[in-house]
């Protein structure tokens, strides 16, 4: 095993496309950062995320956000010479009565007045567009700027990116604690025993951060929530066109939420959320059977809206973690320890922000802003940890 530096600019905890993200924009920024992965390279959420890179639905306040996050990813896509399989294949936001209606109504009007290329569509124009969704489906909402990324891919392209330039990473490499002294966080001890100092130390470990941040007496506001994906047997290309998404009633993900896509493997990728479930803490930590009504319930609504796919085969099923902290935003910024900072959070849209979280964060770290101004103050107001000073465990 090669051995780990005693010593490093910034520590990453976690190798997630999080911590990658971070990681590679640090050493773009010319600071050496170490990534220290408990278990292996995106193996957790990131591995089992659907990697939809988009703005629509999720979330006015982080419009401009998330369109420069989007861009990124494109600009990340064309430099890794689409290693990523980044298709741009657009979203369409299905209507299945008046409340859906009214939902997506509103979230086009407000979409367009900040000037996406949003619109609604009727039922009919919809079938042109996805002629296998042949369901009861009444109107839709339309955004052509939705792609999606294979996660797997795009984590070890990240990596590869972070190591060219400058970064070292190390997988199987857990973190037992944090090092401190007087009050400020120095470095980490590794489950191993070997301490690393750094200058700073970044939490990108999910839903665990809580927990290394928790031991040093400084409490951070992350809960885990489980989620979960089936996968159909391989379909012929075009089978699903577009990424086909239920009108999210509140941004973010919530009950009754749908989403369905065809990856390019052709396999057809697809969960409903009944509702959001309450998750213990340790759940995180032990492996998770997905629920059987989680399956009839992804399985009724991939069929009410493609009956055409009435006999298709489940191939395999999969339960994460996600983060989420009390308001579903993202925490990004220092901690209340000098020297810790933290980029941790999801509400199901994770994998999109990543890239420009980790631009965010390089640039508070380094003192050599990436983000323009406007974004890093939206950045800076929006994923404070600060918000929630004073919140007690
Ligand atoms: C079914 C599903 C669908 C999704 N769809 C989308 C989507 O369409 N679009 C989108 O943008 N997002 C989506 N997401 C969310 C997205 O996948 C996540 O937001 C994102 O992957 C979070 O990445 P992360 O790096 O923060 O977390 P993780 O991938 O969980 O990474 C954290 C890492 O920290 C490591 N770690 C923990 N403790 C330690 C320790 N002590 N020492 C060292 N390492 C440690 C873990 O092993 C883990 O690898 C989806 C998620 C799911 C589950």
């Amino acid at each position: 095993m090669t051995s780990l530096p005693a010593s490093v600019d910034v520590i990453v905890v976690g190798g997630g496309i999080v911590g990658l993200a971070t990681a590679l924009a640090l050493a773009e920024a010319g600071a050496k950062p170490l990534v220290l992965e408990a278990k292996s390279f995106g193996g957790a959420v990131t591995g089992g995320s659907l990697a939809a890179i988009g703005v629509h639905m999720h979330g006015l306040e982080e419009y401009a956000l998330l369109t420069e996050a989007c861009g990124l990813w494109r600009s990340f896509s064309d430099r890794s010479g689409d290693a990523i399989e980044h298709n741009a294949q657009g979203q369409v936001g299905f209507c299945l009565d008046d409340e859906d209606i009214a939902s997506a109504e509103t979230w086009i009007a407000e979409e367009r007045a900040l000037g996406a290329p949003y619109r609604m569509l009727s039922a009919s124009e919809l079938r042109d567009l996805e002629p296998g969704l042949t369901g009861p489906v009444r109107a839709a909402t339309y955004a052509p700027d939705t792609a999606t990324i294979n996660p797997f891919r795009a984590a070890r392209a990240v990596l590869a990116a972070a190591r060219a330039a400058g970064a070292t990473a190390m997988d199987h490499a857990p973190v037992a604690g944090l090092l401190s002294a007087g009050g400020k966080v120095q470095g980490v001890r590794m489950a191993s025993g070997q301490e690393i100092t750094g200058d700073a130390v970044v939490l990108a470990a999910g839903p665990w951060s809580q927990e290394i941040a928790g031991a040093e007496g400084i409490y951070v506001p992350l809960f885990p929530r489980q989620a979960q994906c089936l996968a159909a047997l391989r379909q012929p290309a075009g089978t699903i066109r577009h990424v086909v998404s239920g009108v999210e009633r509140k941004g973010g993900v919530d009950s009754g939420y749908t989403q369905i896509q065809q990856a390019a493997s052709g396999q057809i990728l697809f969960n409903t959320v009944m509702e959001l479930m309450d998750t213990a803490p340790d759940a995180k930590d032990a492996v998770r059977e997905v629920p059987p009504g989680f399956v009839m319930s992804s399985i009724d609504m991939l069929v009410t809206l493609f009956p055409g796919l009435a006999d298709i085969a489940l191939l395999r099923s999969w339960v994460r973690f996600e983060a989420v902290s009390p308001d579903a935003r993202f925490l990004a910024g220092p901690l209340e320890r000098d020297g810790l900072w933290i980029c941790a959070g999801d509400n199901g849209s994770g994998y999109c922000r990543s890239l420009m979280l980790g631009r965010f964060l390089a640039g508070e770290i380094t003192g050599k802003p990436v983000l323009d101004a406007a974004l890093r103050a939206d950045a800076a107001r929006l994923y404070a940890p600060k918000r929630f000073a004073g919140v007690a465990a």
